[in-house]
């Protein structure tokens, strides 16, 4: 039997007993929500003053086997694959979300069986029924597709906290690693949770300033998502951070600068960052990134002293590759998903010069049926 509807964790009642409201600290919405209400992420509702999450074991589909490189994280066990899942529903609206039919416009109903799609979208898509897996069969799955990891991807995983907590510790007793693909707006009190089973995460950068995030993501600011990067960092989490880049929104290279050198004093020089090319989606219209942008900003990232920047999202000849930072010879070469290991020693240094590539994990061959 499954149990969809289940209490919650990281909430407290607020306010007088009468009025029965509780606080969700899941993430830094920190929503205050009223009985018979739901927070902004439209997944977690107040029943008689206990907070319940709706989507606990409700997955959009029985799960995926991704390239490691989809998430993408180029550090972390490269070459393997990755159980990938996922539910409805998000912490952020993002005006150009590419997966907007099971984000920010999605959520299940009260017994998280369908999902279903904000009236303001009705022309766009249909409720579809979800699909109900409990941990100990996502890890079975997961076991069975020979992944080395699962990856909480696709929408926002953060509010589906109390089923990945449960299948990521259930995963970790069978030696799979866990995976996050976030916004980085999880709050305090989850990161503290999240450190005890989160392996690897690649935390987006939507923009580097608040009026982007105001303007196109929906939330105030964008601080909480660079605490939580600090966090992960300092705890041992292995991070990498994607930034798309979008025409007349975020391509500012005076800002792409700052995020540079934010990254390299509080994350180091040695985290992958990733940009990445927009294309129109959802209720953005914008032109799609020139790839010249996408170059400047890879450039420059380099510059400044980031050693693995890379470009995703269009083809290029360059900017997939792992490069060693000291004496520049191809370490892994990557052409769409497909890996190719072309120096790196199994001691995970430059075959060439011996410098150690700070990467998490042996290098492995998996199969992949496609490459792009
Ligand atoms: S997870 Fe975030 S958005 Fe959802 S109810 Fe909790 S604080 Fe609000």
């Amino acid at each position: 039997m499954l149990f969809l509807k289940k209490l919650a964790e990281l909430w407290e009642p607020i306010g007088s007993i009468e009025n029965n409201k509780v606080q969700c600290k899941v993430c830094s919405h920190y929503c205050i929500i009223s009985p018979g209400k739901r927070g902004f992420c439209n997944s977690r509702e107040n029943i008689d003053g206990k907070l319940y999450t709706l989507n606990y074991g409700s997955c959009i589909s029985h799960g995926s086997t991704d390239p490691i490189e989809k998430k993408p994280l180029y550090h972390f066990y490269p070459g393997s694959n990755a159980f990938s899942i996922a539910t409805v529903g998000c912490s952020f609206r993002c005006k150009h979300c590419q997966n907007w039919n099971i984000g920010p416009s999605a959520y299940p109903d009260k017994d998280g069986i369908v999902a279903k799609i904000f009236k303001k979208d009705e022309n766009y898509a249909q409720p579809f029924k979800l699909t109900q897996m409990m941990p100990d069969e996502v890890v079975t799955r997961a076991k069975k597709a020979n992944c080395k990891s699962i990856a909480y991807t696709y929408n926002e995983p953060t509010i589906w906290f109390e089923f990945i907590k449960d299948t990521a510790l259930k995963a970790k007793e069978k030696d799979i690693k866990n995976i996050l693909v976030t916004n980085g707006y999880s709050s305090r009190e989850s990161n503290e949770e999240y450190i005890k089973f989160i392996d690897a995460a690649n935390i987006d950068f939507k923009a580097f300033n608040d009026s982007f995030y105001d303007k196109i993501v929906g939330v105030p600011s964008m601080q909480p998502v660079l605490d939580t990067s600090e966090f992960m960092k300092k705890k041992g989490v292995h991070v990498e951070i994607t930034n798309l880049i979008i025409p007349k929104e975020n391509d500012d290279l005076h800002e792409i600068r700052s995020m540079v050198k934010w990254i390299i004093k509080h994350l180091g020089a040695d985290t992958p960052l990733h940009f990445s090319a927009y294309h129109p989606s959802y209720r953005l219209k914008n032109p799609r990134t020139p790839p010249k942008i996408l170059k400047d900003a890879w450039k420059l990232a380099k510059e400044e002293g980031l050693q693995y920047v890379f470009m995703g999202n269009f083809l290029s000849d360059e900017g997939g590759s792992t490069v060693c930072p000291q004496c520049n010879t191809n370490i892994i070469e990557r052409i769409g998903y497909h890996t190719i290991n072309r120096n790196l020693t199994i001691e995970n240094k430059c075959g060439q010069c011996g410098f150690k590539i700070p990467i998490i994990g042996k290098f492995s061959q998996e199969k992949r049926s496609f490459l792009f």
